[in-house]
């Protein structure tokens, strides 16, 4: 190699995202394809957000606000927390990539699941962190008391996806409150809630209302999901000051898009596409874990707006069986979980359409 770098890029994989439908029409010569593997909206975004969109479309030339100003308030207002506790990054994705950049120097230990979110190693590994991974308890569930006893006094970072992403489940109010008592005071804690928004068990943490007992919670959050701005590239996190200062020394400029801030803002303030979004997702989910659970199929409890399901065969060939009929899903394979798929939940018509695929799927033989 001609080019000199750094030794750990050669050791860092390239994500690989969902199959884009373009992609999959071509490849298999199909007019219609549904894509139940990205965890999106499948209502798309508030009329609101788009207005707003239209409306700042002429600002283009010019570079967006740094500071995320209107966005920033208005959440400062939703949660009634100071200004200078928020930051923002295009996606929960790029906070992830900070809190790498701000925390972890070569040799130092990030802690998460086994079976998890796949940016946090990317995030750590990029900057010669080392990943320490916490096995899923048997029902899958984190386990927590495991990750505590994980911590060494090279541990800078824990990550914590909550519901986990691929599983869907989620850890309670109790289990978090334990766990925080067992971690340094030097060691920062991200609970990231991209899902935040599905949950309805009553069990589920307050993280918020932890940050002001925790100077090192960092809790993280996106408009990519139930808000239904992934192309926007926006997400947030809250934390103590100290936190949010020096992630902002390794932000970038001008890292989330006017037509972002806009779309996030105009999105905030339209309770009725969230709240309806949040229903109909809920109303989906009964209706397909009853389907799954009447052909026999294990489902993880999930509190998103996925499901992983033991298919109780390969899903790697599932996959591509579902593909060539024009349903992308995710194998579990990708995460380790070999006999299992994750189905992003879809409209009423995208589910009906995929239990028939799935069917004809089933029917082949292995
Ligand atoms: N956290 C989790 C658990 C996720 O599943 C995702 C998206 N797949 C993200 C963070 C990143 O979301 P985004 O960058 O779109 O905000």
């Amino acid at each position: 190699m001609i080019y000199k770098h750094r030794s750990v890029i050669d050791d860092l994989e390239v994500y690989v995202p969902g199959r884009p439908i373009e992609d999959v029409k071509r490849e298999f010569g199909l007019e219609r394809v549904v894509k139940l593997a990205s965890n999106e909206n499948p209502y798309g975004f508030s009329p609101m957000a788009r207005e707003a969109v239209m409306d700042c479309f002429n600002g283009a030339a010019v570079y967006p606000d740094g500071n995320c100003t209107a966005l920033r308030e208005a959440l400062a207002k939703k949660y009634g927390a100071p200004l200078q506790n928020f930051i923002f990054g295009a996606g929960a994705d790029e906070i992830i990539a900070m809190l790498g950049k701000v925390f972890i120097e070569e040799g130092d230990e990030c802690v998460t699941a086994e079976i998890t979110f796949s940016q946090y190693a990317a995030s750590v590994l990029s900057m010669g962190g080392k990943m320490v991974y916490a096995p899923m308890k048997r029902d899958y569930g984190h386990d927590l008391d495991l990750m505590a006893a994980l911590i060494t006094d090279r541990t800078r970072l824990i990550f914590i996806a909550n519901p986990n992403n691929p599983t869907g489940m989620i850890h309670t109010q109790r289990e978090q409150e334990e766990f925080m008592k067992k971690v340094p005071k030097g060691c920062v804690v991200v609970f990231d809630q991209a899902y935040a928004e599905f949950v309805d068990d009553v069990n589920y943490p307050d993280t918020f209302g932890m940050i002001k007992q925790y100077d090192n919670i960092v809790y993280m959050k996106t408009f990519s999901k139930a808000y239904g701005l992934a192309s926007f590239r926006v997400g947030y996190a809250i934390a103590s000051p100290e936190v949010i200062g020096l992630m902002e020394r390794v932000r970038c400029p001008f890292n989330v898009s006017l037509q972002g801030q806009a779309a996030a803002l105009a999105a905030l303030a339209d309770t009725g596409f969230l709240n309806d979004s949040i229903i109909k997702n809920k109303e989906i989910k009964e209706f397909t874990l009853k389907k799954l659970t009447e052909m026999n199929f294990e489902c993880l409890p999930t509190q998103a707006n996925f499901i992983m399901v033991n298919v109780k065969r390969d899903s790697r060939q599932v996959f591509v069986e579902l593909m060539k009929r024009g349903y992308i899903i995710r194998p579990g394979a990708a995460f380790g979980m070999d006999e299992f798929i994750r189905i992003t939940l879809g409209t009423m018509e995208e589910m009906e359409g995929f239990f028939c695929a799935l069917d004809e799927v089933l029917s082949l033989k292995e």
